[in-house]
């Protein structure tokens, strides 16, 4: 089974990023936080880290754990109608009671580099240009790096959230997939992603997909992050497990993470730059 890792295209994405930026008016990207979650915390210093080394301006607006609803809007409403801020993010969790969906249709879709907007994913739902989710635009761009053909192939995507599953089913039906999307009610797991030969796991389960889950050859990208006992990571496959029957798959970590901040990095680049 070959890994397919995502560090040398995230560097690759780096590089290209860097050289947008120096192109125009320096790009800068908002990341609103109201969360104490320590992992969350962690991700937006990485995210804060990789935008110095690309030359783009990076603000944390932290709220704090106790930030209402209204003064999230506001802030994100605020930032979106700043000239000199290009892109703005909502960082998840939030408080009890406030909706990142809701809260994320107060980000301008032109200056939404993680496309939380509704609108935005409408807008890709419907073909039109929009900033997908990092996450989702990550795993595209690993397949793409490893040539794995999309064309008239079946994928299926286990996951419906509106930061992955959904967005990727769209990316791949764009690319002319026949997409299949599974979620926790899907009867019969094994039997729908063992018809896949593009299977995409998203569902915050760790070991979720095993053997059986897996048809001969398939290419398997696991965009899952659960935390081990240990203080690590690990991804919705059973790695081991698969080894002998996929043909290739993504680690965790190491695999879609990368790419997803090199990608969020990129469309608060071309944010800056759109005309
Ligand atoms: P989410 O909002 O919790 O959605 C999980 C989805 O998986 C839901 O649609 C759920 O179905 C489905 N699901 C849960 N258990 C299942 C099961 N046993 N069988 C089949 N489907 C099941 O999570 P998310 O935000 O999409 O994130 C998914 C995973 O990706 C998480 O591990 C997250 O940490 C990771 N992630 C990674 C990155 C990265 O950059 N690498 C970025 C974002 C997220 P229902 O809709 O029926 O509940």
């Amino acid at each position: 089974m070959k890994t397919l890792t995502g560090k040398d295209l995230a560097a690759a994405i780096r590089a290209q990023t860097q050289a947008e930026a120096a192109a125009g008016a320096p790009p800068r990207l908002a990341v609103v936080v109201a969360t104490a979650d320590e992992a969350s915390l962690w991700y937006v210093r990485s995210i804060a880290k990789a935008a110095a080394g690309v030359g783009i301006a990076c603000d944390v607006v932290d709220l704090g754990p106790d930030a209402a609803p209204d003064q999230i809007a506001e802030t994100l409403a605020r930032l979106s109608a700043a000239p000199d801020v290009h892109g703005v993010m909502l960082q998840t969790p939030l408080p009890p009671g406030a909706s990142a969906q809701q809260l994320a249709a107060a980000i301008d879709p032109r200056k939404d580099v993680d496309g939380a907007n509704p609108l935005s994913l409408g807008r890709l739902a419907a073909g039109l240009p929009a900033f997908p989710p990092a996450t989702a635009a990550a795993v595209m761009a690993l397949l793409d790096h490893y040539e794995v053909p999309l064309e008239g192939r079946r994928a299926v995507v286990v996951g419906r959230s509106t930061v992955v599953g959904k967005p990727l089913a769209h990316l791949l039906l764009d690319r002319h997939a026949t997409v299949t999307v599974a979620h926790s009610r899907t009867r019969d797991l094994a039997s729908v992603t063992a018809r896949a030969e593009v299977l995409v796991a998203a569902a915050g389960r760790a070991g979720l997909i095993g053997r059986d889950h897996v048809a001969p050859g398939a290419v398997v990208i696991d965009v899952g992050t659960n935390p081990t006992d240990d203080g690590g990571l690990t991804g919705d496959v059973d790695a081991a497990a698969v080894a002998d029957v996929a043909a290739a798959l993504t680690p965790v970590p190491g695999g879609v993470g990368p790419v997803t901040t090199a990608l969020l990095l990129r469309h608060t680049a071309r944010a800056a730059n759109l005309p």
